[in-house]
C-alpha cells in the first residue's frame, strides 16, 4: 500500500516542476522585446520584375443590411515577394517545400553580419568568404546551427524599386537591369562544407546578387535544405549576436515559398 502513495507524490512534485517550468517561458520571453522584421504587404510590395504583385479586393466594406458593420478582403499574389521564405524546393527538385521545412530550421538564434560599408559602394556587391572571416575573427567562429542574417544596408531603400532593385521596371526584360548585393556562390559553397547554418536571411530581393544568371547560390544552399529569407526588414536594429527568430511563413501546401511574417526576440532593456 506505500508504493502507490510514493508513487501519486512523485507524481505531484514533476507535475509541479512542469508548471513551473512552463510559467518561467512566459517569464523570459516578457524580459526580452519583439522586433518585427516582415514589411506588410499592399500594393507598394516589391516583387520580381516578372512576378505578380499582391493585390487586395475589396470582399465587402460597410454595415451589411442586418445592421452591423463587416470587412473582408480577397488577396493575391506570387509566393516571391515582400518578406518572404524561399523553400529549398524553390531551386533544389526534391527539398522541402514550405510545408515541409521542420519548425526547427525556421527558428533559432542569429547573428548579424554587417557588410553594408561595401555593398551601399558597389550595388553588384557579393558577400565572401573574407565578410564572414572578418565576422568571426570580431566575435567567434560561427556557432552550430545558426541563423545567419546578411545586412547590406539596402533595406533603408525599401519600398523604392529604382534603388532597392536597381530597376522600377517590369517585366522579362528587366530582370537584366537588376542591381543589388547577393551572396557569392563560393561563400555558399563554402558554408555548406565548413559550418553548419539552419538558414540564411537577408535585407535584399535575392540571395543571388541582382545580375545574377544562373541562382548558383540558390543553388547550392537550397541542395543542403537550408532555406532563405528575402526582402527582410530592420535589420539594422537587430544586435550582432543574441536574436532569437521566428520566421512563419504561409503554409503552402507543395509551395515553393510563401509570404513570411518574421520576427526577432532580443534581450530588452
Ligand atoms: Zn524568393
Amino acid at each position: 500500500m506505500k508504493w502507490p502513495l510514493i508513487f501519486l507524490l512523485v507524481l505531484c512534485i514533476s507535475c509541479k516542476e512542469k508548471k513551473e517550468a512552463e510559467g518561467s517561458v512566459a517569464k523570459e520571453i516578457a524580459k526580452n522585446k519583439w522586433i518585427d522584421l516582415s514589411y506588410d504587404f499592399s500594393d507598394k510590395t516589391l516583387y520580381w520584375p516578372t512576378a505578380n504583385g499582391f493585390k487586395l479586393d475589396t470582399a465587402f466594406h460597410g454595415v451589411t443590411p442586418s445592421g452591423f458593420y463587416y470587412e473582408a478582403y480577397n488577396y493575391c499574389a506570387a509566393e516571391h515577394g515582400g518578406t518572404h521564405l524561399d523553400a529549398p524546393v524553390h531551386f533544389a527538385k526534391g527539398k522541402w517545400s514550405t510545408d515541409q521545412i521542420p519548425l526547427d530550421r525556421l527558428t533559432g538564434e542569429a547573428i548579424v553580419i554587417d557588410v553594408s560599408n561595401n555593398a551601399l559602394k558597389n550595388a553588384d556587391y557579393l558577400v565572401t568568404v573574407a565578410d564572414i572571416e572578418a565576422w568571426e575573427k570580431a566575435n567567434e567562429k560561427l556557432p552550430d546551427d545558426i541563423i545567419i542574417l546578411l545586412r547590406t544596408g539596402y533595406g533603408s531603400f525599401y519600398p523604392d524599386a529604382k534603388k532597392y532593385l536597381g530597376t522600377d521596371e517590369r517585366g522579362a526584360e528587366a530582370v537584366a537591369k537588376l542591381h543589388f548585393p547577393g551572396i557569392d556562390p563560393d561563400l555558399a559553397t563554402w558554408l555548406v562544407k565548413n559550418r553548419k547554418i539552419k538558414a540564411v536571411g537577408l535585407d535584399v530581393a535575392s540571395v543571388d546578387y541582382g545580375q545574377s544568371k544562373d541562382f548558383k547560390t540558390h543553388q547550392i544552399l537550397y541542395e543542403q535544405n537550408i532555406p532563405g529569407f528575402e526582402n527582410v526588414a530592420n535589420l539594422d536594429k537587430l544586435p550582432v549576436k543574441g536574436a532569437f527568430i521566428i520566421a512563419l511563413p504561409m503554409k503552402i501546401k507543395g509551395g515553393s515559398g510563401g509570404p513570411l511574417r518574421i520576427v526577432a526576440v532580443v534581450p530588452g532593456e
